[in-house]
């Protein structure tokens, strides 16, 4: 019998077996998904907003920022910090808990979410949890949390704002590695510039146990990183220091799963669309 520890993204534990390690993850509102951008239903959902997320505020609140690796991915967190982020018709505030990336093993794949078919080189997910869970329980039903998917492609320049975290990639390099960073990462930061612009479903978290009744935020416009800066991921390790073999830390990433009968919506942003609609997600 797998445990939950078993997991992984290749071979017999790998992304097709997980519907037999948890049986949520063969559910019928998975993430990620493909995203076909003609039969996204337009509507006004409004903007996201942020709330102690800036670095002159995450500095105030006396965070403690560390880079994670967790042998699946790495991840981000401030410690300490209050990050909230509301509005675009989410039930409340959320509370950002961690931020973590999917990749390839080159830049054609990486991506969680697909936009028409098309994978991308990553996606960085940004985890959050509401700040009044049992009125929230209370008002809108069961809601597992949130998450907002930022999509990366590899373009000519690099990009400063990921490099807050990336320049520590060396002390990370192992399973269980974790190291402080030296200045804070401000979540704005790394959205891409038109924040406006973005899909909405129901979903659910994109690795075991596969908790579904997650909102899903993902931003239409992807953000660009160089090549080096992706290299970067690329040395990094799944496997726990002197583990032999050591595995790379690489396809870390679920296919889209089917979207059954769910509708995707698109928040129209700036645009001055006569089709788009206000609607009552939750
Ligand atoms: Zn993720």
């Amino acid at each position: 019998m797998l445990n939950m520890q078993a997991w992984s993204y290749s071979g017999e534990t790998g992304p097709q077996h997980w519907g037999r390690i948890i049986p949520q993850c063969a559910s019928t509102s998975q993430s990620p998904i493909d995203i076909v951008g003609r039969d996204a239903v337009p509507v006004e959902l409004g903007d996201l907003s942020f709330v102690g997320c800036s670095e002159r505020e995450l500095l105030d609140s006396g965070h403690n920022a560390k880079l994670v690796n967790d042998g699946h991915s790495i991840q981000v967190r401030h410690d300490g910090a209050n990050c909230v982020i509301s509005g675009g018709s989410l039930p409340g505030g959320y509370k950002v808990d961690h931020f973590h990336l999917h990749w390839g093993s080159d830049s054609s794949k990486g991506s969680e979410h697909t936009l028409d078919g098309k994978e991308l080189s990553a996606e960085l997910h940004i985890v959050m949890h509401s700040t009044e869970y049992e009125n929230q329980r209370s008002a809108v039903g069961k809601v597992n949390g949130t998450v907002i998917g930022i999509l990366i492609e590899v373009g000519q320049t690099s990009n400063p704002a990921y490099d807050k975290f990336l320049d520590y990639h060396k002390d990370v390099l192992y399973r269980g590695d974790v190291t402080n960073l030296d200045h804070p990462v401000p979540i704005i930061d790394l959205f891409p510039t038109d924040k406006s612009s973005y899909y909405r479903y129901m979903g659910s978290v994109t690795s075991p146990p596969c908790f579904e009744n997650v909102i899903w935020t993902v931003l239409k416009e992807p953000v660009q990183l160089s090549e080096t800066q992706m290299e970067k991921f690329r040395i990094l390790y799944m496997s726990e220091a002197g583990a032999s073999p050591l595995v790379r830390m690489v396809d870390n990433y679920r296919p889209p799963q089917p979207l059954n009968s769910r509708t995707v919506y698109r928040n129209c942003g700036n645009e001055t669309d006569s089709a788009k609609t206000t609607v009552k997600l939750f």
